[in-house]
């Protein structure tokens, strides 16, 4: 019985039934409306089934509906029985079941009846876990199914004594028949008594064992099925693109099964902690050049003319989520083989892009080599595939031994017009450093479960900046953390949505939304901050161990602070009295948030108080604390080490530090940044730092600038501190970290006062800021310019014409229409391309815009498309912006599914284009949830981004209209973001009411000290 496998000799496909090779079974599931359980079917009557399905592929329209009903499986061996109740159907067609009548407005149906959805929690089957996948999938491009068999071999829990039923996890998927085999006595047939069913809404499939005399300890459950190749880039899923080589339409079939789909490709049990070994097998036509999966291939047989079946080798012990593979007409970049130091390495892109995957394969080379130092341990698999996937829904993904990316993510183009930014190249680094570090840090240890996603997703942002400042030490890369981290987390964690970063996820909605900042940016930071505290040695080694002692297995975060803490012992960093679980269960566990540490002076010491830093104002009655290292430099004194003098602890509120400071000295808290907190002075405090900025460090300057303007907007303090900051850069034009942090913060209240009277100071205030560093840096990129100094200019441009240097935003213009006459020659840097294209655009008219919309149809530079698709949001013509809105639910207008959200943005952030956006969210809120279907997250981030400029009253009743219609057509997956954007709109209402007043005093203010003119 073990050796069962009904696809060993493959199947003939036809028009979607199923019939095995040998002719001996047919299984004609769709065509069966009143099954009788354990039913045979005659060779005689097959014939006869044959003929009518060869009359139904005529009658296609009797078919779908034929293809509707109850569908029901034949089983002819076992003593088994398939109950199957009303299961999605695999050819069936989705739009017919939606609520909405195509155009997005709600069928009457929808408006009156539906209720309102609550989802169900996730349950934990227990008393089985499955050791070992052969999973057999064939996927049928041409009607989007993927037949597949699979054998499971289950172990029964010892520590759960009743016998339990088997439950897998299927999202529509098809199983068409059933049968388990016992492994516990192989010379005797224990002639095993079970019945097969689908649980409930066909989430799961449940195989209930009946008792036998023999105990019942290890068996392998048997199933064929019928899975969806999807088209919403999740599960199995299929795609196409355009072949420059052959100049034809080339499909490929890729995966992405990160977190929950892996469940829609076969079924299993696809939770993080069930790990088993896989043995991955797929038939494919020879006619396509491409098939990999994690690990190599180990046979292939010719399965009947023109197609063959590839056997990969067996994996190592892994989660579900990590199973890839892949079938295409992608072409391999550059390589590495038979380098007894490295696994095989190979790029994957379409054959036009072969020659952009050098940058990405030296980072990945560079990375590999650089964790296998850092954690002592070897990459585990003999080879690694890096695939840039024509259409991607995240940035990239990390199965183990086959990183997917999308295109953008990986690509460099090298030549001199289509070459990319050192912004594009920071990103690439970003995605695939990450993704590398994954395969210690999330595939060889996993976590338990979702509640502690954290673990995996926060160290490998944190990995990405430790590997990528290593590989490219020209980028000072590491103290970035300290600007791009802290924005990234902080404003989605300092109001009533912001949750502990370990919490209990249990419905599939919370496990999707736990990818988030909190996860990612807060996690990074929290580690840093642990790094900090205990020191580079004690965390390298405490890591170590941990991933040792945990190696193809899983862990919770506690396990992880035990092997810290004894680390920190033997280092003897860690005072006795704390231990790393104490200290960081106030971050992780009992809190969400983070705090504010006021320094105040009385005489020379320093008092400092902590409370909990919220928006839309600070609840002096929240009385949440944390355990919080104090490190600080002043004027007598530097810190040497990130290593804590002080501790607040999380029953403190208030601390007093002795003979400190005098008057006229300065003093600043959190050393580097490496605290998750906040830091708000008293006057004279402010003043001093001020007074000495030029003594500081350029981390230290950048975080004073970002809390100011975080504290201000808290109404902590006031808003001059933040604008004399920025009016003291004038005299640091190259302090690219501070400027970096100065238009992060300037962001906001630009977007807050666009509208308002007092942009037209706000605008004079920071062109007399960033004038001096404009007219330093220039526009023109120079042969001797550092990567940051590029960097740095991009920035500066950028704020130049954005707030109306009109020298810049003539120059960007001229610039644009040199190209326009001189297509075949981009001049423009692109370091710059982002803010040229988007200026023009913004000044220009359908002229601009159509060319702009043709360089993107043309390029073929992914990293191009996508600067192209941010500037065609930039024009002012609202005509122009509902024409490219609606392109994107259009699939033959050349914008891709994972750019959708990307061009909806682009609109929304645009003044003119945000209610527009608005306008057709709302209207097409139907459509748009069925054309990008709920597997990533585009319409959370539509929803993310339409918030923008809604800071009334209005604002908010019309988003409440939007969200009762979401709500009444169920869409549950973005329940929680249309929260986020309420609570969002409701900080804007009160900063609106309640600051706004105070920043245009303060900035009329500086006008008439400074004697500026507008
Ligand atoms: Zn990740």
């Amino acid at each position: 019985m073990k050796n069962y496998n009904n696809m060993e000799t493959g199947y003939i496909n036809e028009g979607g039934q199923l019939k095995s090779k040998n002719g001996q079974k047919y299984v004609v599931n769709q065509y069966c409306r009143n099954p009788e359980p354990g039913y045979y079917i005659s060779k005689s009557c097959a014939a006869v089934y044959i003929i009518l399905f060869l009359v139904m592929m005529i009658l296609t329209a009797l078919m779908t509906y034929l293809l509707l009903v109850p569908s029901c499986a034949l089983d002819n061996s076992s003593n088994g029985t398939i109950y199957t109740g009303s299961i999605w159907s695999p050819i069936s067609n989705h739009e017919e079941e939606a609520h909405t009548n195509g155009d997005g407005v709600l069928s009457d149906q929808a408006k009156n009846d539906d209720p309102i959805v609550i989802e169900d929690e996730i349950e934990f089957p227990e008393g089985w876990k499955p050791i070992h996948y052969d999973l057999l999938l064939e996927p049928h491009i041409e009607n989007a199914t993927s037949r597949g068999t699979v054998d499971i071999l289950m172990l029964r829990d010892e520590n759960v004594k009743d016998l339990k039923p088997i439950v897998l996890d299927i999202t529509e998927i098809e199983i068409t028949d059933c049968k388990v085999a016992s492994n516990d006595r192989n010379d005797i047939d224990l002639g095993l008594d079970y019945i097969c069913e689908y649980g409930k809404d066909n989430d799961s499939y449940v195989i209930n064992l009946k008792k036998t005399k023999f105990p019942i300890n290890n068996v392998t459950v048997q199933l064929e099925f019928v899975s969806k190749l999807g088209s919403t880039l999740t599960g199995f899923y299929k795609g196409s693109f355009m072949n420059e080589e052959t100049k034809e339409t080339s499909t490929f079939v890729s995966t992405q099964f990160s977190p929950i789909d892996a469940r829609r490709a076969f079924p299993c049990l696809d939770r993080p902690y069930a790990k088993a070994t896989f043995k991955i097998s797929m038939i494919r036509p020879t006619a396509k050049k491409l098939s990999i999966s994690n690990m190599p291939i180990e046979s292939i047989e010719v399965v009947r003319p023109g197609f063959i079946r590839e056997n990969f080798k067996v994996t190592p012990k892994m989660s579900t989520y990590l199973v890839a593979f892949h079938i295409s007409d992608l072409k391999m970049g550059k390589t590495i083989e038979n380098d007894s130091s490295l696994p095989t390495i190979k790029m994957y892109a379409q054959p036009e892009y072969e020659n952009m995957t050098n940058f990405a394969f030296n980072l990945t080379v560079e990375s590999l080599k650089f964790f296998e130092k850092y954690f002592d341990i070897k990459f585990q698999l003999p080879k690694i595939d890096m695939v840039a996937v024509p259409d991607f829904g995240f940035n990239g993904m990390e199965n183990w031994g086959l990183i997917t990316f999308r295109e953008s993510a990986l690509l460099a183009p090298e030549n001199t017009n289509k070459s990319s930014s050192i912004a594009h190249l920071q990103r690439i680094s970003r995605t695939l450093v990450h993704e590398v570090a994954h395969q210690w840090f999330g595939n060889l240890v996993t976590m338990q479960w979702y509640d502690d996603l954290w673990l995996k997703e926060g160290f490998s942002t944190y990995l990405h900046y430790v590997g990528t400042d290593a590989i490219k030490p020209e980028w000072d890369y590491f103290k970035t953390i300290t600007v791009y981290e802290f924005n990234q987390a902080m404003p989605k964690d300092c109001d009533s949505s912001s949750r502990p970063i370990s919490f209990k996820v249990r419905t599939k909605s919370d496990i999707r939304r736990v990818f988030d900042p909190i996860s990612y940016s807060k996690g990074a930071l929290i580690i840093n901050m642990m790094r900090g505290f205990l020191g580079e040695a004690a965390f390298r080694l405490g890591l170590t161990n941990y991933l040792r002692k945990f190696e193809y297995g899983n862990a919770v975060q506690d396990e992880l602070w035990e092997a810290m803490t004894m680390n920190a012992r033997k280092e003897r960093v860690l005072d006795e009295s704390y231990s790393v679980k104490e200290i960081m269960d106030s971050w992780t566990v009992d809190s969400a948030g983070f705090p504010v540490v006021t320094v105040s002076r009385n005489g020379t010491n320093i008092i400092l108080k902590q409370q909990r830093y919220f928006l839309p104002h600070v609840n002096e009655s929240d009385d949440t604390k944390w355990f919080i290292p104090l490190t600080y430099s002043s004027s007598r004194r530097v810190a040497e080490s990130e290593i804590p003098e002080h501790w607040m602890s999380n029953k403190q509120s208030e601390i007093i530090l002795e003979d400190m400071v005098s008057e006229d000295e300065w003093i600043h808290f959190n050393v580097n940044r490496t605290g998750y907190y906040r830091v708000n002075y008293d006057q004279l405090s402010w003043k001093n730092l001020l007074r000495n900025f030029k003594s500081l460090s350029d981390v230290t300057r950048a975080q004073l600038i970002d809390d100011s303007f975080a504290l201000a907007r808290a109404n902590l303090t006031n808003y001059d501190v933040p604008i004399t900051f920025g009016i003291f850069l004038r005299a640091y034009p190259l302090d690219y970290l501070s400027w970096w942090s100065f238009a992060n913060g300037l962001e906001y209240v630009t977007n807050m006062i666009r509208r308002e009277p007092a942009y037209e100071n706000f605008r004079t205030v920071v062109r007399y800021s960033v004038k001096n560093a404009y007219e330093e840096l220039g526009f023109d990129e120079d042969p001797e310019d550092t990567d940051i100094d590029l960097l740095h200019r991009a920035r500066i441009v950028n704020m130049a014409c954005q707030f109306g240097i009109d020298r810049c935003t003539v120059k960007a213009q001229l610039m644009f229409r040199e190209w326009i006459a001189n297509k075949v020659e981009n001049k423009i840097a692109p370091n710059l391309k982002a803010t040229i294209y988007c200026i023009t655009l913004r000044e220009g008219g359908s002229q601009e815009w159509n060319f702009a919309f043709k360089q993107y149809q043309e390029t073929t530079s992914a990293s191009e498309k996508e600067v192209l698709l941010d500037a065609l949001g930039c024009t002012q013509e609202p005509w122009l912006l509902s024409k490219y809105l609606n392109m994107t639910i259009s699939s033959d207008s050349s914008i891709r599914k994972q750019d959708g959200s990307r061009v909806f943005a682009s609109v929304a952030k645009n003044i003119v284009g945000t209610e527009l956006a608005f306008d057709f969210l709302y209207t097409n809120i139907g459509e748009i949830a069925e054309y990008f279907g709920d597997g990533f997250s585009t319409i959370s981030k539509m929803i993310d981004s339409v918030t923008t400029f809604m800071n009334k009253d209005y604002h908010k009743e019309n988003f409440q209209r939007f969200a009762e219609k979401a709500n009444k057509l169920g869409l549950i997956a973005i329940e929680k973001s249309i929260k986020l954007a309420e609570i969002e709109i409701d900080k804007n209402i009160f900063w609106r009411n309640h600051l706004y007043t105070q920043l245009k005093d303060n900035l009329d203010k500086a006008v008439v000290d400074l004697r500026l003119t507008n």
